[in-house]
């Protein structure tokens, strides 16, 4: 792993600029400086170096493709567009890129227990998935909602082997699940590692998620060297908590390629039903880090909202609000029958079907070519999060009632 950048940002409590930090119950504290310690020396120990590369490589299939989309980049007026395949990852998205690296961490530090939150439930399959490689107990906290509207992750889970236990407080959704696995920690920190599945949390958690993703950036930049080039002009990914964008991103994090995030508009920004956190978000503290979130005038954090379940979240990670602030990356968003659109078009257009998610990324790819900003020979990499097996019903239900459009 390169770790020269990650040293300098953030600072040692955490903090990008005024976002990160560390608001947790004084219980949880020495359970973070712990788990700092323990990922500094595990980033000098060569052993947990190699392991961890055998594992992207034998268990979860990387380096993943980077793939010429010759018809796509023909669609959107020939600027030449990349597609960096995380879909093709075993369980489907980029999230096991950070479960491996965290039960290897847990396994270091002597847990026996892994507990995960899940949204749309990937973050809790490739999870189970780890733990069930490591022989390690699994508990995934997932909302009564989310456990209605993703049986079959549940499923995947439970076949996993872990136990999938349903939070029935506030809105029933990822936030509550998050609250509870929180609780949980604070209860058997003993025994147990908290897998957090995204660039939020408090220190180390943002930077240590964002280490185990910077992978997909670094091959990009192999792979496209190997075609002669250099940089890109554009980097594009989807943010919900914002973990593939910054792990596609970290690579020219100094200088070099545009850096667009794109967030879920929901049903549209002025509908307040989105999760454009980075867009329309307000200052505060969620899950133990400062940063931007949806919240009302009296700081009660507000439900998101979006079409594809993992990118509905109130909060983002800290280093993207960051990267807003000093204008080292953009942000946009798109709504749902934009993504939706997107996704029936990369569906005919490459016979590739994408995670909704990711359907966010190429649906601002025709937004950018509608504005004339997508010249001809540009080249736009796009990070693929993951695949779209998991949203065919959920789109079934949306194409064959043809409203949404
Ligand atoms: C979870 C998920 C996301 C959103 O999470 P980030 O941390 O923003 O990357 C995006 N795409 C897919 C396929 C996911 O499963």
């Amino acid at each position: 792993m390169s770790t020269s950048k990650s040293r300098s940002v953030p600072d040692k409590a955490g903090k990008f600029g005024r976002f990160g930090g560390r608001f947790v119950p004084e219980t949880l504290i020495p359970a973070l400086l712990e788990l700092e310690r323990a990922y500094e020396e595990a980033l000098q120990d060569a052993k947990f170096v190699q392991q961890l590369e055998n594992l992207r490589a034998d268990y979860a299939g990387r380096p993943t493709p980077l793939y010429r989309a010759e018809r796509l980049s023909e669609e959107l007026g020939g600027a030449q567009v990349w597609l960096k395949r995380e879909d093709l990852l075993h369980t489907g998205a980029h999230k096991i890129n950070n479960t491996i690296g965290q039960a290897l961490l847990a396994l270091r530090m002597h847990k026996t227990r892994v507990i995960a939150e899940t949204g749309a439930g990937q973050h809790g399959v490739a999870t189970a998935t780890v733990a069930a490689m490591f022989g390690l107990e699994c508990v995934v906290y997932m909302g009564q909602e989310d456990i209605v509207r993703q049986r079959l992750n549940v499923f995947r889970m439970e076949l996993l082997g872990a136990r999938v236990i349903p939070v029935t407080s506030g809105s029933r959704t990822l936030k509550d699940a998050t609250n509870e696995a929180i609780r949980d920690w604070v209860t058997n920190v003993e025994n147990t590692f908290y897998i957090i599945g995204s660039v939020v949390g408090p220190h180390p958690y943002p930077m240590m998620v964002r280490d185990f993703h910077t992978v997909i950036g670094r091959e990009v930049r192999q792979q496209l060297g190997a075609h002669s080039i250099g940089a890109p002009d554009w980097l594009v990914a989807c943010v919900g908590g914002g973990s593939n964008a910054i792990g596609l991103f970290y690579d020219w994090i100094d200088a070099g390629p545009r850096l667009i995030g794109v967030e879920a508009a929901g049903h549209g920004l002025e509908s307040g039903q989105h999760a454009a956190t980075l867009s329309v978000g307000t200052v505060g503290v969620l899950h133990g880090a400062r940063s931007l979130l949806l919240q009302d005038d009296d700081g009660q954090v507000q439900l998101a909202h979006s079409i594809s379940a993992g990118l509905d979240y109130p909060g983002v990670g800290p280093e993207h609000a960051w990267l807003q602030e000093t204008g080292r990356a953009s942000y946009a968003s798109v709504t749902d029958s934009e993504a939706v659109a997107a996704f029936e078009r990369l569906c005919r257009c490459e016979g590739i079907i994408p995670a909704l998610e990711s359907a966010h990324a190429i649906a601002y790819l025709y937004q950018m070519a509608e504005r004339g900003e997508l010249r001809a020979g540009e080249v736009v990499v796009v990070c693929l999060s993951g695949r779209g097996d998991k949203d065919v019903a959920a789109l079934a239900e949306v194409l064959g009632k043809g409203d949404e459009r």
